[in-house]
């Protein structure tokens, strides 16, 4: 189907019906497939409204999820935060088919977004611009660990919570749903109670893996915000930290100075003092580069991830079931803290190391910051 762009469709200034204008700018091949009687054919689009979360009616901040309301916005192909000087400061942003629904675009706001109007076009008939203007505003940064939102981490002693109240009849299809900053995508959803007050707890799972990091939005769908409303003290907006704290029961973490990165004897890792046979699980979602028995180390895996950086995990009850070369995700059981190889006292000795990893390259840094923030939200 060929894409318009000019700015306003003389057909449709004309008011000749939706249906004609489809008709006028169409291959034939387009309108067979739109069927008899033409039921797909799109409107005019029009945008009603622009929010942020947590923020009033026309405001948002870079990062954070913007909805744009109206109808007949499916086939809308990109928006354009204009700014405030003619297309000097345009930013641009293209649009997914799935970003793009019939009454509600989504996207990040990017950071060099600047207030002022707001453009969608592509759309039959093309440009439509928002009646109003949207105002750019600093308080939510975009970058994660700035972002001052609440900060999670999956299967941490607080879940994410989203608490509402029915107020009418609820439409088959009306949910709440977690929707990534990140890519603007519905990760999971819940249906909503037929009345009263209702309540999602969300723990950071996406089926058996935890969601990817960065800062999600709990809200009602659309259908869902016909007929409920979100009550005060709901997590709309927060961020999930990347990782899984490892060990899985009652520990310390680095207790003495021996325990510590580097010092006199240049410790490598970190250690971390648990019960023998205490689940361990993997901090980080990468590929397994080892998994062997060395005389100091013991039963060992080092996990690599994505960026390049290596997670060892040292003194492991038994060799691994993992594989090397084989996927692992946040959260999967690698094996059991104990004392094998050189160790006194069953305990995790973890080596964290820069890109290239573990003995390629990379250079180990301390664990212990990162392993205190993860604590503090398991
Ligand atoms: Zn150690």
């Amino acid at each position: 189907m060929p894409v318009l762009k000019r700015s306003t469709s003389p057909l449709l200034r004309r008011g000749l019906p939706a249906f004609l204008v489809l008709l006028a700018f169409s291959a034939p091949v387009a309108i067979a497939a739109s069927g008899p009687g033409g039921a797909e054919v799109p409107g005019q689009p029009l945008v009603s409204s622009i929010a942020c979360p947590l923020q009033p009616v026309g405001s948002c901040s870079a990062g954070q999820l913007m909805t744009v309301r109206g109808s007949n916005l499916q086939s809308a192909q990109q928006l354009t935060f204009v700014g405030s000087s003619p297309s000097r400061d345009n930013v641009v942003v293209k649009l997914s088919a799935r970003a793009a629904q019939p009454t509600a675009i989504t996207v990040t706001v990017p950071s060099r977004a600047k207030s002022g109007a707001i453009r969608i076009s592509g759309t039959i008939g093309s440009a439509v611009t928002a009646p109003q203007p949207v105002k750019i505003v600093a308080g939510l940064p975009a970058t994660d660990d700035a972002s001052g939102s609440k900060k999670l981490i999956a299967g941490g002693k607080r879940a994410a919570h989203f608490s509402y109240r029915v107020s009418s009849a609820v439409a088959v299809g009306a949910r709440v749903e977690a929707v990534s900053g990140k890519t603007g995508k519905i990760v999971r959803s819940w249906p909503l109670v037929k009345s009263g007050d209702g309540a999602v707890a969300w723990n950071g799972f996406v089926g058996e893996e935890p969601a990817a990091s960065g800062t999600y939005v709990l809200r009602l769908n659309e259908l869902g915000s016909a007929s409920a409303k979100a009550k005060a003290g709901s997590d709309t907006q927060f961020e999930m930290l990347e990782g899984f704290f490892p060990i899985r029961g009652a520990h310390t973490l680095a207790a003495s100075e021996m325990q510590r990165f580097g010092g006199s004897r240049d410790h490598q890792g970190t250690d971390h003092f648990a019960k023998c046979g205490t689940p361990l699980a993997a901090w980080t979602s990468g590929v397994v580069q080892f998994n062997d028995f060395q005389g100091a180390a013991g039963n060992y895996v080092v996990v690599q991830r994505a960026d390049g950086q290596s997670y060892a995990y040292m003194h492991m009850l038994e060799r691994s079931p993992v594989k090397v070369g084989s996927k692992v995700f946040a959260g999967q059981r690698l094996g059991r803290v104990s004392d094998s190889g050189s160790a006194s006292g069953c305990h995790l000795h973890i080596e964290l190391w820069t890109a290239p990893g573990w003995y390629k390259g990379g250079r180990p840094y301390d664990s212990l910051p990162l392993m205190q923030r993860l604590d503090k939200l398991n």
